[in-house]
């Protein structure tokens, strides 16, 4: 095990006894008004009793799951195949989406269950289904075992800058800006940047986009954890000068005057992995029809929140007090691929939105196991898990994606549900190609840490 998730794991237990109090409450307090079956169907349906319109070989185990999510754009296929009753169609009907206080909050309450009060899956960032099972970053080290079952998104996050760099060369070329950050390392406030969780998607695009442009991200700035409603308010008062999170919150700053986006995730790489559905392998185990109905209800709701008619209703439906609790504009330009970011700069493409089902390279939806794999091997740039993971061309790592990726799962769903035309025929998406020219090719992951210039690991 690294030291780095030993320090995480130590630190988090510290931290515990005191946040475990507010965690209960919060959940209480965030959570959506208990009102089971408010998707459709029947309110505390028996789980021995069939439900309509589900053939008898599909009926689930349960109708029964609480999922988690965080507050963002990545959680939109959960909270719209609840909504729209795309969960209750398949027999699901009674969900819960449990808001979770931080992606910390979201870690302890699955290594619970709902069994213990806590969620049986939900939303995550990558690669914390792997971490969780390996028990990296649970209490104690304990390996609880996980399935990734979908992606839930591509795209939808950004880097933001506080306002008082505007006009100083920080966008998605940093070329320009290696005066301004020269200038803060050797000051006594160093470029403070956040991210919502360490050694996760938005730590790894925030990293990829500084290393990119030639600054080191653990020499060259401050990188500190803050959960994303936070860091507005810290931006507000001048003591951050980035972070990297999902919409609405980059869009925010932009809107709340108190800073600009430097760059898109969609600019960074096109049609990127970004968060994803998984849940304890346990109840996957108990429940594999239960399972494939929650998952033909999201992809349902991933269609049909491709469908760009519909995203105004979306915008409307997660901005609701019960979930985003914002104004539905702050949602609605960023999904419909409208970013004014805040520089002059302004993106009017909806390629470069939200997407959920398809994107130009083809399923959103579907986890390719390639994409794990970035994720492992991005751990071993920035020293968050040792180098043997991704030696031999990834043997280990490889290992640890097929224990976890159910794309398996996906598959049996997706025909089921008669979606066949868009089940992808291979489980690698190929090689990668990067805004800064660098390629991933998913057979040789060494490779791709030999030509990144900046990186912790010695390879
Ligand atoms: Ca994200």
């Amino acid at each position: 095990m690294s030291d780095f998730f030993n320090q995480v794991s130590r630190r988090k237990f510290i931290a515990t006894a005191g946040a475990s109090a507010g965690a209960v409450f919060l959940k209480g307090c965030l959570g959506n008004p208990p009102e089971p079956g408010s998707g459709g169907g029947t309110a505390n349906q028996s789980t021995t009793q069939p439900v309509a319109n589900v053939s008898a070989d599909q009926q689930p185990e349960t109708t029964k799951v609480k999922l988690g999510y965080i507050p963002i754009v990545e959680s939109a296929p959960l909270i719209i195949a609840k909504e729209k009753g795309f969960f209750a169609k398949y027999g699901m009907t009674d969900v819960e989406v449990s808001k979770q206080a931080s992606w910390g909050a979201a870690r302890d309450n699955v290594e619970i269950g709902s069994a213990g009060g806590g969620i049986d899956g939900g939303q995550w960032q990558m690669p914390m289904p792997h971490l969780i099972t390996e028990g990296k970053i649970t209490k104690g080290n304990k390996p609880i075992p996980m399935y990734v079952l979908c992606q839930l998104i591509t795209h939808g996050n950004g880097i933001a800058i506080a306002d008082k760099h505007k006009g100083k060369g920080v966008t998605l070329q940093l070329a320009g800006a290696k005066s301004l950050f020269a200038q803060m390392k050797s000051s006594p406030a160093p470029f403070t940047a956040a991210k919502t969780f360490p050694a996760v998607n938005q730590d790894f695009w925030i990293r990829y986009w500084l290393a990119a442009g030639g600054i080191d991200p653990d020499a060259d700035v401050k990188l500190l954890t803050v959960p994303a409603a936070q860091t507005v308010a810290n931006m507000k008062t001048g003591t951050m000068d980035a972070f990297s999170t999902g919409d609405p919150w980059p869009y925010r700053i932009v809107k709340d005057k108190i800073g600009f986006m430097a760059a898109l995730t969609a600019e960074i790489w096109k049609d990127h992995p970004e968060e994803y559905f998984a849940m304890r392998a346990e109840w996957v185990d108990q429940h594999p029809k239960a399972t494939k109905a929650l998952l033909k209800g999201i992809m349902e709701a991933q269609q049909w929140l491709d469908n760009f008619d519909n995203r105004k209703e979306a915008a409307e439906i997660l901005s609701g007090r019960n979930y985003f609790n914002l104004s539905a504009d702050i949602l609605l330009e960023p999904f419909m691929g409208t970013y004014d970011m805040g520089d002059g700069r302004k993106i009017n493409d909806k390629s470069m939105a939200a997407l959920y089902w398809k994107d130009s390279k083809g399923s959103v939806s579907y986890p390719y196991k390639s994409h794990d794999l970035w994720f492992i091997t991005e751990s071993v740039r920035w020293g968050f898990l040792p180098p043997d993971y991704i030696a031999n061309k990834g043997e280990k790592a490889k290992a640890l994606i097929d224990k976890v990726n159910r794309e398996d799962i996906w598959k049996e769903a997706a025909k089921e549900a008669g979606f066949t035309a868009d089940i992808p025929t291979s489980t690698s998406r190929g090689v990668e190609t990067f805004f800064d020219g660098i390629k991933f090719d998913p057979e040789d992951p060494e490779a791709y840490l030999k030509s990144l210039k900046i990186k912790k690991v010695n390879i």
